[in-house]
């Protein structure tokens, strides 16, 4: 049998996983993913990426790609109801193009998970760090003192895989979180559903007909457009208590479903495939067990009503990443990995209840409680949710609370207020840099980063606070647009970047040492490759008259981003001071 070491195995190489090799790959951390499918999915089952996820493939380097594979911009909020796509009674709704734009540096956008998962694999299979293996499936796993020895089963042969800790991103089905006895907490499924791809020339319909989503009523099902040119599905289901099956989705009935949704007899139609899924809402009793650790879909199901399981779970990997890595690294205390579940189990539950919310809708305007107006105006309405996928906070021992209260907006769904509250994301605010305008999102890589007022001492005392934590900081100082560009020198900013030094690994308690080497020697930091360095730039003098308003900073202000762009430590009135920043590192880190 082969033999592999590894610090972290993920588990299924869905979206998920592929997110968490990419982010523990950024971190430097050697991973090792394997999937049981020869390929990446060919089913479009997500396709709405929330402005956050946009975020971050933004961050990897990968937006334009993505925007390249997705559908029209303008055609994402589009929703349409009717007894057919081309019965009289059809209404349609598009909301405002760019009614989210403000709060991000991008946007909502739609993009089928089919061809996501594709740009995802390959950026994964780009980093030396990831080893990818599809057509690979774990067989079995079992915790040791070390961490977890699994098998993995391949076409020419067994492997032995030692690793660290294992990421189970293994699906809603997950062998894992059953081989765990870790229960699913949710309501009984909503429904048994079935999914039929197809390929059909639409272009007749009008503009006006043509919705990212339409629910109709006769016979009820939806259709959804994949590119919005030629690939659309239509979901439909069956009940399973009235001897309904899978089975029952013979060529010929799918043929029928389709050219009923449509409304046209005889169109021609390809039928691509179909897949039976279950509409579900469930979250796991627990989101870890020793050295492994549960994400995605494997952790909580959503329905898809509301375009989120797949955005969560993306969200999931990230907020996981960076702490198995700082734990791997020896500059964090194993304390800090118990923080992944009090911060995401709140978020992945608010999460899966909205999309039941959703998902009521859609039942009441099927069994007839709401008119086909109504239903189409909650629906719209529905599309906007910005203060659920940005406006999150976490409350947990990795964020140092400044006791301010979270902002409390009227339809908290909707409605994001930016704050850089710890525990917040950091908000978005467009700076003037030397080589343009650039995001405060931009300015974030894979360390930590400290946003501060410009000429307040903080560079100074950051590489200070870097040296005696021996952790990686980049600070980027911020001049009120009142101070002239040449005021700032662009070497002191570029001098408070500190390298981050590597302590022996699983112990924290080991005496840290002066960092003396340069980033470049030290970290996977790679000056000018998008994938480690999120911004375009980030040698100052950066300006911008309300940045600091908008982070509650005054003058001397600073905020501690961490290297998840959630907010860990606000200092709003300075003073610059290594031993305050110190001590935020070191309890953010859990290392007292
Ligand atoms: C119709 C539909 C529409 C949806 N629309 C949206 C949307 O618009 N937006 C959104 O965010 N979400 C949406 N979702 C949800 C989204 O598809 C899922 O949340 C997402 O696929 C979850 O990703 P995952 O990586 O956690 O799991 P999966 O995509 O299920 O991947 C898990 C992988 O693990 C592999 N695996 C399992 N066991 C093993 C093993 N032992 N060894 C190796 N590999 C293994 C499986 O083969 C599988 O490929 C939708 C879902 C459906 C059904």
């Amino acid at each position: 049998m082969n033999e592999l070491d590894v610090e972290v195995l993920v588990v299924g190489g869905g979206p998920v996983g592929l997110c968490a090799a990419i982010e523990l790959a950024r971190h430097g951390i050697s991973v090792l993913l394997v999937e049981r499918r020869a390929d990446t999915s060919i089913f479009p089952k997500a396709r709405l990426i929330t402005t956050r996820t946009m975020e971050l493939l933004r961050g990897w380097g990968i937006q334009e790609e993505v925007e390249r594979a997705g559908m029209p911009r303008e055609e994402y909020l589009a929703v349409g109801v009717g007894s057919s796509l081309t019965a009289a009674d059809f209404l349609r709704s598009a909301a405002e193009l760019d009614r989210d734009a403000p709060q991000s540096p991008t946007y909502t956008f739609l993009c089928a998970q089919d061809r996501l998962e594709v740009i995802l694999r390959r950026l994964a299979e780009s980093r030396p760090e990831a080893e990818v293996w599809f057509g690979a499936t774990m067989t079995g796993m079992r915790p040791t003192a070390g961490g977890v020895t699994a098998t993995v089963n391949r076409a020419d042969g067994e492997t032995l895989v030692r690793c660290r800790y294992l990421v189970a991103a293994d699906g809603s089905r997950s062998g894992v979180r059953e081989g765990l006895g870790i229960a699913a907490e949710g309501p009984p499924p909503l429904g048994h559903m079935i999914s039929i791809m197809f390929e059909a020339d639409l272009g007749f319909l009008s503009p006006d007909r043509r919705a990212a989503l339409s629910f109709l009523r006769d016979p009820p099902c939806a259709v959804e457009a994949v590119d919005h040119e030629r690939r659309w599905m239509v979901q439909t289901g069956y009940e399973p208590e009235l001897g309904g099956s899978p089975a029952d989705f013979t060529e010929e009935a799918c043929l029928a479903a389709v050219r009923a949704a449509v409304g046209v007899p005889g169109l021609p139609v390809t039928i691509l495939g179909v897949m039976p899924w279950l509409q579900q809402a469930m979250v796991a009793a627990a989101f870890r067990a020793g050295p492994v650790f549960l994400a995605g879909d494997a952790a909580h199901v959503a329905t898809p009503q509301g375009g989120f399981g797949m955005n969560c779970g993306i969200q999931d990997a990230h907020n996981l990443a960076w702490k198995l890595a700082a734990v791997l690294r020896g500059t964090a205390g194993e304390e800090l990995l118990d923080t992944y579940e009090a911060e995401r189990r709140p978020v992945a539950a608010r999460t899966v209840d909205e999309s039941l919310n959703n998902a009521l809708i859609t039942f009441d305007m099927m069994e007839g409680r709401l008119s086909m107006r109504e239903a189409i105006e909650r629906q719209a309405g529905r599309r906007s949710c910005e203060g659920l996928v940005l406006g999150f906070g976490y409350d947990s021992r990795a964020v140092v609370s400044d006791g301010t209260a979270p902002p409390a907006p009227a339809d908290p769904y909707r409605t994001y207020v930016p704050t850089a509250r710890p525990g917040h994301r950091a908000p978005h605010v467009w700076l003037h840099g030397p080589d343009g305008r650039v995001s405060t999102l931009d300015l974030l890589g894979p360390r930590f980063t400290l946003l501060a007022a410009a000429g307040a001492g903080w560079p100074g005392q950051a590489a200070e606070a870097a040296r005696r934590t021996g952790v990686s900081l980049t600070t980027v100082e911020i001049a009120a647009a009142e101070i002239a560009a040449g005021e700032i020198a662009a070497g002191e900013i570029a001098a408070a970047e500190i390298a981050s030094v590597e302590i022996a690994a699983d112990d924290p308690s080991t005496p840290r040492p002066t960092p003396t080497s340069t980033p470049e020697e030290s970290s996977p930091h790679v000056p000018g490759d998008p994938f480690t360095v999120a911004g375009r730039c980030r040698s100052g003098p950066f300006l911008s008259p309300t940045w600091a308003k908008e982070y509650g900073l005054g003058p001397e202000g600073a905020v501690l981003i961490r290297p998840d762009g959630h907010v860990a430590w606000r200092s709003p009135d300075g003073p610059a001071s290594a031993p305050a920043l110190t001590k935020a590192v070191d309890r953010v880190l859990s290392r007292r």
